[in-house]
């Protein structure tokens, strides 16, 4: 079993800090069905773990999983009609339609007065659910999956779904990347985001959520998965997400691959009072203040939903 790197500071120097058994992860994750699981990961359970970073602090998944195991994961051990009924939560509905809203009102903060033709990938498109609010007179949206059931759903819909990522370069340059739930999942981060550069106009919007662990609580699931308890969130999971980010390590990658951060959804959300609500100063401040509270809001993972801009020179 290979490993790899930290996939924000690229550097091999970690330690394992969880280790999950079948159980354990089953205990909190009740799409999960344990027998599946334990055949998926016969004989290679004591790689179901979490390290930390020595350089930078990241939490990921070390193992580099074959795809045998990985489809086995994402085909068998998953309910997907419990997976599809997600869609239909009006929770979800929700925060999908604020992203939308957030995206719309930072066109206006950044000048915009009309939508003309503006073109959006919707990268992880999953069920077509973003594609469903986004699509629109003006806003030419496509979307790219790997899962074929999901893709076959989107399409039946009538969504334009890209089949291959040779077909998505020649859709390039694209104004919007949107990429939810992604980051999480994906091994080769690098490689995402390298191609989010090429497929992405320069000043390009884009906008991605991942699950944001603050480093305190953190820890408290590094005590009690250490002490055998099940972790207090079914998102730890290291056969799904592979990388444990928090608001630091966001930032980092941003950096890192030159997008210049505008906001997060929570410090949008802030902004939307009526006559301060356009104004890119004040979402500024709320920013800072954001970051500021990053250090001690510890309760309870936090969905973190990020904007930012492509910047243009590399
Ligand atoms: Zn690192």
């Amino acid at each position: 079993m290979n490993k790899r790197n930290c996939p924000v500071c690229e550097t091999n120097k970690a330690e394992v800090i969880m280790t999950f058994t079948p159980e354990l992860l089953c205990a909190v994750n009740p799409t999960y069905k344990v027998e599946e699981l334990r055949k998926a990961i016969i004989g290679k359970d004591d790689l179901v773990t979490y390290s930390e970073c020595d350089v930078c602090g990241m939490v990921y998944c070390e193992t580099l999983w074959d795809n045998d195991t990985l489809r086995i994961v994402y085909d068998k051990t998953i309910d997907h009609e419990k997976s599809l009924e997600k869609v239909l939560l009006l929770n979800k509905r929700i925060a999908i339609t604020r992203t939308w809203n957030n995206l719309l009102r930072l066109f206006t903060l950044l000048g915009k007065k009309k939508l003309n033709d503006i073109k959006l990938l919707d990268y992880g498109c999953g069920w077509g659910d973003f594609l469903d609010v986004a699509n629109g007179y003006g806003v030419n949206v496509y979307g790219y999956d790997e899962d074929k059931r999901k893709i076959d759903f989107a399409k039946k819909r009538g969504h334009k779904i890209v089949d291959s990522i040779e077909e998505l370069k020649s859709l390039s340059p694209v104004d919007v990347f949107v990429m939810n739930s992604v980051l999480e999942h994906v091994q080769d981060v690098d490689y995402i985001l390298k191609l989010v550069k090429t497929l992405l106009k320069p000043n390009g919007l884009l906008i991605f959520s991942v699950n944001d662990y603050r480093s305190k609580y953190i820890k408290k699931n590094v005590k009690k998965v250490s002490s055998n308890f099940p972790a207090l969130s079914k998102n730890f999971n290291p056969l799904e997400h592979v990388n444990i980010y928090d608001y630091k390590s966001v930032m980092t990658t941003l950096e890192k691959y030159n997008f210049e951060f505008i906001s997060t959804r929570l410090s949008l959300d802030f902004t939307n009072i009526p006559g301060i609500r356009n104004s890119i100063f004040f979402l500024k401040c709320t920013n800072k203040l954001e970051k500021a509270f990053s250090n001690i809001l510890t309760g309870k993972e936090i969905g973190i939903t990020v904007y930012a801009k492509n910047n243009a020179t590399n």
